[in-house]
């Protein structure tokens, strides 16, 4: 039997309906506008289109949204200037720095400048270190996307068996963390991980965030596996696919996310997400 396709698209709307409704309570009830400051350094096409659609998902939700085009000239020191400004200013909840920054910016010391009471991404080493001890205050969107995803697809995590291929720190480690809180047995493989068509055979959810088209193939799943397909890989002919061979996948799994439309519109629903509780948090509505 064909495998369940998780529809993304539909889970983020209902997250983006939830909030719309959530954040207009929060103007009327308590006068707090939740506030996005989202920058962009240079010229990047991609970042730009990316940038773009966090605006206009902000606008849909009702969260302010601030934002801060800069020259592909900018400094590292400017650019540091402004996160501090940033870091003051009472109408910004979130704040998020679009990566890739040009060449002679640290990428690293503008992300642990962010406060981390304003980690819209998740991605300070404050937040993931609460992640890690299961004290998760501002999570990094792709992997708490993930989670979400499954839990609206009614998938039970305690007791199984989870693969996550990929190690990165903004994917593969922190979903590896947040599944290990809900309680499956979680196994994380990368590059130099032998056989790995018989580590995730294993499994009984799959976690693809490779950034290798069509790497994991259908044939590698245990019959009935849920399938997150995390990776966005462009192929030569502009389409785009997963890191998960989807045809072949579709017969073996039970469920699947496709690509477009599965992890990718969960990401700005998580980042909008994240922005309203900081700014509850920083109003005292939720610890
Ligand atoms: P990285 O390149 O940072 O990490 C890739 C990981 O895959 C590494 O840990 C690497 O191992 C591992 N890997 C590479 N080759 C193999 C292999 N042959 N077998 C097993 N593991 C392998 O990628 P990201 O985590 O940033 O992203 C992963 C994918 O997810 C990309 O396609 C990216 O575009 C997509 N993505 C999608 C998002 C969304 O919103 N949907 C958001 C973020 C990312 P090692 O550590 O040993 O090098």
């Amino acid at each position: 039997m064909a495998a369940h396709i998780i529809d993304g698209k539909a889970v983020a709307q209902n997250i983006r309906t939830s909030l719309k409704a959530e954040v207009a309570l929060l103007k009327e009830n308590h006068n707090i506008h939740p506030g996005l400051a989202v920058i962009q350094v240079g010229e990047d096409p991609a970042s730009k289109v990316y940038v773009r659609n966090k605006r206009r998902a902000c606008e849909e939700v009702g969260v302010a949204s601030f934002a801060h085009d800069l020259p592909a000239t900018t400094s590292e020191a400017q650019l540091l200037e402004l996160i501090q400004s940033l870091n003051q200013d009472d109408a910004v909840h979130g704040i998020l720095v679009q990566l890739p920054l040009p060449k002679g910016i640290e990428e690293k010391k503008v992300l642990d400048l962010i406060s981390p009471n304003k980690d819209a991404d998740g991605f300070h080493p404050y937040n993931m270190g609460r992640l890690v001890i299961g004290s998760p205050t501002f999570q990094p969107c792709t992997p708490w996307g993930v989670m979400e995803l499954l839990h609206h697809s009614g998938v039970q995590l305690a007791g199984k068996k989870a693969v996550v291929v990929g190690r990165s720190n903004i994917v593969g480690k922190p979903v590896a963390f947040m599944l290990l809180a809900a309680h499956a047995t979680v196994t994380i493989c990368h590059s130099r991980t032998p056989d790995l068509a018989e580590v995730i055979g294993q499994a009984d959810i799959v976690i693809a965030a490779v950034g290798k088209a069509k790497m994991v193939k259908g044939e590698w799943l245990k019959e009935g596996a849920v399938v997150i397909d995390v990776g966005i890989n462009r192929l030569e002919d502009g389409t785009l696919c997963g890191d998960v061979d989807f045809a072949s996948a579709l017969t073996r799994a039970s469920a699947i996310t496709p690509v477009p439309g599965g992890v990718g519109p969960m990401t700005i629903a998580m980042l909008l997400k994240n922005t309203v509780e900081g700014a509850k948090r920083r109003h005292h509505l939720i610890p």
